[in-house]
């Protein structure tokens, strides 16, 4: 792994380490410099220069999106982040937890919806499951429906991250039940969570999942990224990629409301 400071390259042979990125990519949030990770070839780019000011073109896109989103004005969104306490959901290769990162994107989808007006629902706020903790479950799922079913929801979106033997399997997909409106906000969802990630496009996918199937409003379970895929799970515990999911995830919730 090589590294380079501000186009000059820095005199360390160190050890490709997804720890070392990780600690990188702090330091580089906290100091506001811009790292970009080249996994084909094992260079991280860092840069200390401060961000660019925000143009004029940029304050008028971000006020397009304001508009948009008034959309969200008194729709009620339950989130479900998938697993939680003692259940980690996968686990990947450098040992981060699936509970932890769809908590995390749930969070900040919540902060997004919020602030434009949705009313919000977590199935769970805390690393906790929803369920006691001895239930079985599916009466931790059954528990998370009802919450949605409770709150009156008109939509609810699962969040978990996909996990495979195979380390290079990789991408996005988004699951349904089959529901014309569940379909409809599968499609868009997927559409704007791989314009804002990057990642391979699996499409949206039938499954009966329970939560999808015995939810009785429009459902959707995100798998955002492969948490058993090394540079995926490396996108999935960065602040950079749960933000993008978030952020993507938001895009696909105002669209399924435009029409
Ligand atoms: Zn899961």
């Amino acid at each position: 792994m090589r590294i380079i400071l501000d186009g000059q390259q820095l005199p360390l042979t160190v050890r490709v380490s997804k720890d070392l990125l990780l600690t990188l990519k702090t330091i580089a949030r906290t100091q506001n410099w811009r790292i970009h990770y080249n996994a084909a070839d094992g260079v991280i780019h860092l840069s200390t220069a401060s961000h660019p000011p925000v143009t004029d073109t940029h304050r008028q896109s971000l006020s397009a999106v304001e508009m948009d989103s008034t959309r969200l004005v008194g729709k009620v969104i339950c989130i479900d982040p998938g697993h939680g306490g003692k259940d980690p959901g996968a686990t990947g290769p450098a040992g981060t937890y699936e509970k932890d990162n769809t908590l995390a994107i749930s969070l900040l989808l919540r902060e997004r919806l919020e602030r434009n007006g949705a009313k919000v629902y977590m199935t769970r706020e805390t690393d906790q499951s929803v369920a006691h903790d001895s239930a079985s479950q599916e009466a931790e799922l059954e528990a998370r429906i009802a919450i949605a079913k409770q709150a009156k929801a008109d939509l609810f979106i699962s969040i978990h991250n996909d996990g495979f033997i195979s380390p290079t399997a990789n991408g996005a997909t988004t699951y349904h039940y089959g529901n014309p409106d569940s379909m409809r906000l599968a499609e868009i969802v997927q559409k704007q969570l791989i314009e804002s990630l990057g990642v391979h496009d699996r499409g949206t996918r039938f499954a009966s999942f329970f939560v999808v199937r015995y939810a009785p409003m429009p459902a959707i379970l995100v798998e955002v990224a492969f948490i058993s895929n090394p540079d995926e799970e490396l996108l999935l515990a960065s602040e950079d990629g749960r933000s993008r999911a978030a952020g993507g995830i938001f895009e696909g919730i105002v669209g399924y409301y435009r029409v």
